[in-house]
C-alpha cells in the first residue's frame, strides 16, 4: 500500500488531502502541531487503520518508522492575521520546518510537495501573474514573514532537487476557499460569510476596488494531486483566474446569504496586494487542469459548511 505524509494535514487544505489519499487507497500519516489546523477537520478520519494522526511540530526533529512514497508539506499559518501574529513560527515552519521534511524525504526516497503561495509575488507589478515571475515582496513589513519563509522554503526544495536530485513539486497556492476554513481565520471569505450570517457589518478593508481570484477547495485539491504525479518540478500556479474586487464579493456574498448586513469599510491592511490573479497556462499545458467549480456553486457548499459552524 502505498505511504503518504501530510504536514499540517488537520488544516483547512491538508484535510481536503487527507480524504483524497484514504479515497484512493493510500495509508495517510498527518503530522500537525494544531496551532491553526484543527482534529474535527480529520475527527471522521480516526479510527481508519490507514489513518494515523501525530501530534508534532514539524520545526523540531521529525522521525516516522518505515516507507514514505510521497511528502506534502503544508504546515504553516496561512492566513494574514495568523501570521501577523504568529510571525516567528510561520518564519520557522517555512524555513526549519521544510529543512526537516526535506531531510526526511531525502531518507525515504520520497516525492516532495511543498505548498507555496501566491504571496511569493508580493504586490504583484505584472498581472496576471505567471511563474516567470520573480515578485514584488516587503521583506521586512508585517506580510514578509509569510511570503519570505515561503520564498526560502522553494529556494531550498529547488536546492535539494539539484543537490540531492531529489524528486520534488512546487504548487503556488492562490485564494481558495471551502469548507473547513475556519469561520474566524479573518480571511476575506471567511468573514464575509460568517458577518453576513450573523447579521453583522461586512468589513471591506480600503476602498475594496483591491481584487483576488477565488478557487473551490476541490478543484485545488486536483490540481495539487496532478501536479504531484506529473514530471514538473519547476512552480506551477495552481488557482481560479475568476478575477473580481473585494466589493464585488461582499456584494455576493450578502446576496448569497439574503443577508441585511451593511458594508462598511476599515482600513486596508499594510503591504495588502493590490491585484492578484493567476496565470495557469503552465497548468493548463502540463496538467491538463483547470478550476471547474464556479464562484456561486462553491459559495453554495462553503456557506452550507459555515452555517454549522456559525450560530
Ligand atoms: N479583506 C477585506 N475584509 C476582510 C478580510 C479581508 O476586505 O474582512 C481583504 C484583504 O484586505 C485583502 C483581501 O480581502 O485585500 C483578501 O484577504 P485575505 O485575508 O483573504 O487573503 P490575502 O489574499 O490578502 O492573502
Amino acid at each position: 500500500m502505498p505511504r503518504v505524509l501530510i504536514t499540517g494535514g488537520a488544516g483547512f487544505l491538508g484535510s481536503h488531502l487527507c480524504d483524497h489519499f484514504i479515497d484512493r487507497g493510500y495509508d495517510v500519516i498527518c503530522i500537525d502541531n494544531l496551532i491553526t489546523g484543527n482534529c474535527d477537520n480529520i475527527a471522521h478520519l480516526f479510527g481508519n487503520s490507514r489513518f494515523r494522526f501525530i501530534h508534532h511540530d514539524v520545526t523540531e526533529y521529525l522521525y516516522v518508522a518505515g516507507p514514505l512514497d510521497h511528502i506534502l508539506h503544508f504546515a504553516s499559518p496561512a492566513s494574514p492575521i495568523d501570521y501577523l501574529e504568529l510571525p516567528i513560527q510561520t518564519l520557522k515552519v517555512g524555513a526549519l520546518g521544510t529543512h526537516k521534511v526535506l531531510g526526511l524525504a531525502k531518507d525515504k526516497g520520497a516525492r516532495f510537495l511543498l505548498a507555496s503561495t501566491s504571496e511569493v509575488y508580493g504586490d504583484p507589478l505584472i498581472h496576471p501573474q505567471p511563474e516567470s515571475y520573480w515578485g514584488n515582496v516587503n521583506p521586512i513589513g508585517p506580510r514578509g514573514v509569510y511570503d519570505e519563509a515561503k520564498r526560502f522554503a522553494e529556494a531550498l526544495v529547488m536546492a535539494y532537487h539539484r543537490v540531492h536530485k531529489m524528486d520534488t513539486r512546487i504548487v503556488r497556492i492562490f485564494n481558495t476557499y471551502g469548507p473547513r476554513m475556519r469561520p474566524n481565520d479573518g480571511r476575506v471569505v471567511s468573514n464575509f460569510i460568517t458577518q453576513a450570517l450573523e447579521g453583522k457589518p461586512l468589513t471591506v478593508y480600503g476602498d475594496g476596488s483591491q481584487t483576488r481570484s477565488f478557487c473551490y477547495a476541490d478543484d485545488l485539491v486536483d490540481g495539487i494531486t496532478g501536479l504531484l504525479f506529473s514530471n514538473e518540478s519547476e512552480p506551477v500556479n495552481i488557482g481560479n483566474p475568476n478575477e473580481m474586487t473585494v466589493l464585488e464579493l461582499a456584494r455576493l456574498v450578502k446576496e448569497f446569504v439574503k443577508s441585511k448586513s451593511e458594508i462598511v469599510m476599515k482600513p486596508l491592511p499594510e503591504d495588502d496586494p493590490k491585484v492578484r490573479q493567476p496565470d495557469i497556462s503552465r497548468a493548463r499545458r502540463i496538467l491538463g487542469w483547470e478550476p471547474r467549480v464556479n464562484l456561486r456553486e462553491g459559495l453554495a457548499k462553503t456557506v452550507e459548511y459555515f452555517r454549522t459552524k456559525v450560530h
